[in-house]
């Protein structure tokens, strides 16, 4: 039996046993939240929220039915990973949390009256609202969003795309692949798929290259591990051009315009600038800082801007990497903060978030990189702990089994 077939029968076994208090809703809530998005940072604290709280009523308003992880997802582009196995449903916060869990889209939140409008036109109301609804994208002059030119940087059908156009593509031809400016989704992100396609390429289309156009003036993570990879292993196979800004795209031409010239390509994977998501952004949630990001009390993630909206994962502004590791961390301290202001106390004063990541070098070795982030009362920011920065000398294949293990962790630590 693999794992996922594990986690299933077992959670389908435990609904059949006696039921403790937060596996149904409470029939007189001491408070109502709302959760938007059931991604990552929206999951877990849906659950946490019932789990540790079974006198609160969490309803959790997600516009998918399922959620495919992205984590992994660069996987599926090298034909390791499904997507059907990187997909999780909502059954478990249903039948064993007693999440009352709504299919739709929450298209507008009220502050004030912490109420929230959904596409279907209902409205609910709560005590608090949590949003957790990932990113948004930055448009890129002349992209359309379904065309031939894809981020694949939210896991769905432009993950399928471009593996499909990767296996398509000529046996000599170029790939491209844009880095954006941070702060982005996965910090290592962009720097693992280049490691990965280019292993990939090696094998399957030895004649092929692939061009990595990076915004930043280098490599901006696991600097020693990716400049190995990129300098040694796939020396023959990766250019890397740094300083690189994308300013349109043509995907009738396979083209794009930088501030160096024009790159063309057979499949372009161009991965835009990122800002939380619309919904934060319309909610007036974002302002500070550079404008992207919705800044938070990270004692409580409440919306400095709207107090009975607290915000979690990667629409925050935060010195913590937008990662789902620190979304479901940041969730647990989000329901346990939100759990003692129901209980008219505070919220914990000095709150530890951490955060672990592999990064695929090849097909079947990783490295990884950890960091704990604790709360600075001086700055009132989450700053990385003494020493607490670590990181693979080099990747190994047991490093790529131990991924394996941490993502089935995470995942059922989250929906299960
Ligand atoms: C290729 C790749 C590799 C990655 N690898 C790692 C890794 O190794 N480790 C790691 O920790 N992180 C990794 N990440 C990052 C991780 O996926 C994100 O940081 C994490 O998913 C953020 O969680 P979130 O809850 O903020 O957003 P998401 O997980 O994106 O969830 C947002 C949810 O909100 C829903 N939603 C949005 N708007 C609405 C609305 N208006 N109404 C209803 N629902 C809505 C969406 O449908 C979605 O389900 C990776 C990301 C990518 C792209």
């Amino acid at each position: 039996m693999d794992r996922r077939t594990f986690l299933q029968t077992t959670s389908a076994a435990l609904a059949l046993l006696p039921q403790p208090a937060w596996a149904l809703p409470p029939a007189k809530p001491k408070a109502r939240v709302i959760v938007i998005g059931g991604g990552m940072g929206g999951a877990a604290v849906a659950k946490y929220l019932r789990l540790w709280g079974d006198t609160v009523a969490v309803t959790l308003i997600e516009r998918q039915a399922k959620y495919v992880s992205s984590i992994l997802s660069s996987l599926v582009l090298t034909g390791q990973r499904s997507l059907p196995s990187l997909t999780f449903g909502y059954d478990a916060l249903r039948n064993r949390y007693g999440v009352d869990v709504v299919i739709d889209e929450a298209v507008e939140v009220d502050p004030i009256r912490t109420t929230v409008r959904l596409a279907s036109g209902g409205q609910l109301s709560a005590d608090r609202v949590v949003m957790a609804p990932g990113i948004s994208f930055d448009p890129v002059p002349g992209l359309n969003e379904e065309g031939r030119i894809v981020h694949a940087w939210q896991a769905g059908p432009q993950t399928a795309t471009l593996a499909k156009q990767l296996t398509e593509m000529p046996a000599n031809g170029v790939v491209v692949l844009t880095i954006p400016k941070p702060p982005y989704r996965c910090p290592p992100g962009p720097y693992e798929r280049a490691c990965l396609i280019a292993d990939w390429l090696k094998t399957m289309k030895p004649n092929a290259k692939l061009i990595v156009l990076d915004a930043n003036p280098d490599i901006i993570v696991e600097k020693e591990n990716f400049s190995r990879a990129f300098g040694d292993l796939y020396a023959k196979t990766i250019e890397y051009r740094s300083g690189i800004e994308i300013t349109s795209a043509d995907p009738r031409q396979m083209a794009l315009s930088t501030n160096s010239g024009s790159v063309r390509g057979d499949v372009i994977n161009l991965i835009p600038r990122q800002r939380a998501a619309t919904l934060v952004a319309a909610t007036g949630l974002v302002s500070g800082g550079d404008g992207r990001f919705a800044p938070v009390d990270v004692l409580s993630y409440a919306s400095t801007v709207a107090p009975t909206v607290h915000v979690i994962g990667d629409s925050i502004a935060t010195a913590q990497p937008k990662a789902g590791h620190i979304a479901n961390q940041e969730a647990k301290v989000c329901a346990d903060a939100l759990l003692r202001i129901f209980s008219g106390q505070h919220p914990d004063p000095s709150p530890v978030t951490n955060s672990a990541c592999y990064s695929t070098i090849t097909q079947t070795e990783a490295a990884w990189l950890t960091a704990v982030f604790q709360y600075d009362s001086g700055s009132k920011s989450m700053v990385p702990a003494a020493k607490s920065f670590a990181a693979s000398n080099g990747w190994t294949a047991d490093n790529f089994k131990d991924m394996g293990k941490w993502f089935d962790a995470l995942m059922a630590d989250t929906f299960f």
